[in-house]
């Protein structure tokens, strides 16, 4: 499968401090200096464009604390070959950004909620912004950045009591719930074995509400498998990165804030663009990188 998604992280920074994610003793943000400018990450889109890259995700870091981002969204729009623009966010910045981002041409966005309870959630973020999160997901529905959805990443310990809230939640609302298997991301977060496993979820979410029925996958869905709650307005997704893997479909690559192009999420290796960007590398040079990483990408793949 060729690749045709780039995941753009455009700053490390962030408003909550998920305890899965951003814990207090890790947050050494990079200096301002070391981030891409938006002009930047606009040419790098615009290259890795020409390469085949088609939908385009904006994600963090909080990429709503970026200043400027509506005016990126806008820059990103405007490249022809850019089919899908969405955006991963906490939402609680949403509630006044969402207008201004699908006028200014974003399709679609994820809501990260791991808890759909105000207590146990400022537990898990550290910040009482459940409220906030509430109406960035209401302004999201009416602004049609659609599908809308929620992301629930499940840690043992931590959240497994939030399941059925937040399945409840696509019951009343139009937007996907999805489950994610937690991954650790550092040292500084909770082990590889507080994931909760697909099965166990849907267990407990089919034993309250009955059978889920399935639903056909849309082109947005990714590696999520989708069902519905009899009756619901929306659906339940489960994204099992480590009960299996999506290695040989994936299609995705990222940028990072710092100018570092990470062909596989698996992997630490990386290659800088930020280096030849800045030091005067033509478009031809850059085509020329990017097309090698593309190629990696799919030795990795094909096996
Ligand atoms: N700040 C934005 C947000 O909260 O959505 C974007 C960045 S966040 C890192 C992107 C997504 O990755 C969120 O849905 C988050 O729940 C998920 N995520 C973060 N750490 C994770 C982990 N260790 N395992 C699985 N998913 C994780």
């Amino acid at each position: 499968m060729g690749v045709n998604y780039l995941r753009v992280s455009v700053t490390d920074r962030c408003n909550l401090r998920c305890v899965y994610c951003h814990p207090l003793c890790g947050c050494d943000y990079l200096e301002r200096k070391e981030i891409l400018r938006l002009e930047e990450i606009h040419r790098i889109v615009r290259l890795f464009a020409k390469c085949g890259v088609r939908k385009v995700r904006l994600t963090g870091g909080e990429p709503l604390v970026r200043r400027n981002i509506v005016h990126l969204v806008r820059k990103i729009a405007g490249i022809k070959e850019i089919e899908d623009i969405s955006l991963t966010t906490n939402g609680v910045l949403l509630e006044s950004a969402a207008e201004e981002l699908k006028a200014a041409g974003l399709h679609r966005v994820n809501i990260s909620v791991d808890s759909a309870e105000r207590k146990s959630f400022k537990e898990i973020t550290g910040f009482d912004f459940l409220p906030k999160v509430t109406n960035g997901i209401r302004k999201a529905i009416e602004a049609r950045l659609s599908p809308v959805k929620i992301n629930s990443v499940l840690i043992r310990g931590i959240n497994v009591s939030q399941i059925l809230p937040l399945a409840r939640m696509s019951i009343h609302l139009p937007v996907a719930v999805r489950f994610i298997e937690y991954c650790p991301t550092s040292k500084y977060t909770r082990p590889a074995s507080d994931y909760v496993p697909t099965g166990e979820v849907r267990g407990i979410i089919e034993n309250e509400f009955g059978l889920l029925s399935e639903v056909a996958s849309g082109d947005t869905d990714g590696p999520a498998l989708c069902s519905r709650i009899k009756g619901a307005a929306g659906t339940i997704g489960f994204i099992s990165g480590r009960s299996s893997t999506f290695c040989q479909s994936c299609n995705r690559i990222r940028l990072t804030s710092d100018g570092r192009i990470k062909p596989c999420l698996h992997s630490s290796r990386y290659y800088c663009i930020k280096g030849p960007v800045r030091g005067g590398a033509s478009d031809v040079e850059l085509l020329e990188l990017i097309r090698g990483i593309l190629c990696e990408k799919h030795a990795y793949t094909r096996h």
